[in-house]
């Protein structure tokens, strides 16, 4: 069992914290918030004022907090990470970052001797609490079968896509797949209620061959009952498909799938709709054609 820093104590970060607890490890927890917390600290995590004191505890240091330039601020940032982490510890980002960006941190932190993990996660604050998230981990194969009973205790699928920066590539993939399948399922439901067809006995027909999926399940159920209580918020999905589509511009790559999604994700930040589900990518092609309702 390992002493396990734990920094960012979000939706998905508490309940990670505490099932690193309940698996055995000794966990030292920094939210940017005190309050943040009063959870994990009951459950029987141990607060700190800093990233860099809770790292100072720690060989392994987690963080999950929002985007790009919140991970660079909490590893090297005023009382940030590398101001306490031990020669020899490992930095375990398990947000969803810019794949570039990841790299350049990596090598940063290497240069100080420090090792590093990408490890961002699927299965959203269910997987987190369950304890079930799939992990995709960019790094060195001997620093990720170190760390590899801290990812067990908080997740299933558990791969090692190659070096770092791939674990934030898969993720990126892995958002480029959910968008493009939550365009298509609004745009197939919508077309059988135009057609005066009930969309939901055409999603329980689609359901039992090919085009039947998780996103037809569970985000084509939210768009049936227009209710878009998240689950994956809009604005974080966004969040997502901007790292996507500022990677391809810096590859010179085309992907007209994920940028139309993204001008739809966009059109919902507009309406005010950052806290809904991304689901209501429906409300979007509903209100083109005068659907709305
Ligand atoms: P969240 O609830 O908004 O939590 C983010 C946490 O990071 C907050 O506690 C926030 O502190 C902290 N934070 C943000 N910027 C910070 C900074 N500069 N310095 C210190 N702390 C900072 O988000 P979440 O849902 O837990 O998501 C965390 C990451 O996991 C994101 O990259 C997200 O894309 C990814 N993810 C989320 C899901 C999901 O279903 N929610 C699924 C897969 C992956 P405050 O509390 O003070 O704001």
């Amino acid at each position: 069992m390992a002493n396990v820093a734990f920094i960012g104590m979000g939706i998905m970060g508490k309940p990670m914290a505490i099932n690193l607890h309940k698996a055995g490890h000794k966990v030292f927890v920094n939210g940017r918030r005190p309050e943040s917390m009063t959870d994990p600290v009951a459950a029987g995590c141990i607060a700190c004022k800093s990233p860099a004191e809770a790292a100072a505890q720690a060989e392994i240091v987690v963080v999950m907090v929002s985007d790009t330039p919140d991970v660079e601020q909490v590893i090297f940032g005023e009382g940030g990470i590398i101001q306490g982490a031990k020669a020899g510890s490992v930095v375990v980002d398990m947000s969803t970052i810019s794949p570039t960006a990841t790299k350049a941190i990596a090598e940063k932190l290497r240069a100080q001797g420090v090792e590093m993990l990408d490890a961002p996660v699927s299965g959203g604050d269910i997987g987190a609490i369950n304890a079930t998230l799939s992990i995709m981990v960019g790094g060195k194969p001997a620093v990720f079968e170190r760390v590899k009973p801290v990812f067990e205790a908080m997740g299933k699928n558990i791969v090692l896509v190659g070096d770092n920066g791939a674990g934030q590539v898969a993720k990126a993939c892995n958002q480029i797949v959910v968008a493009v399948t939550i365009e298509a399922v609004a745009e197939a439901l919508l077309f059988a209620r135009k057609n005066g067809v009930d969309p939901a006995k055409v999603r329980d027909a689609l359901m039992g061959g090919f085009a039947g999926s998780r996103i037809l399940e569970v985000h084509g159920k939210r768009m049936l009952d227009n209710e878009y209580k998240p689950g994956f918020k809009t604005k974080l999905h966004q969040k997502d498909m901007n790292i996507v589509m500022q990677t391809a511009r810096e590859l010179g790559l085309s992907l007209p799938g994920a940028a139309l999604v993204m001008q739809h994700l966009n059109a919902l930040m507009g309406t005010g709709d950052a806290e809904l589900d991304s689901a209501a990518v429906m409300k979007v092609v509903e209100r083109a054609s005068g659907m709305e309702r």
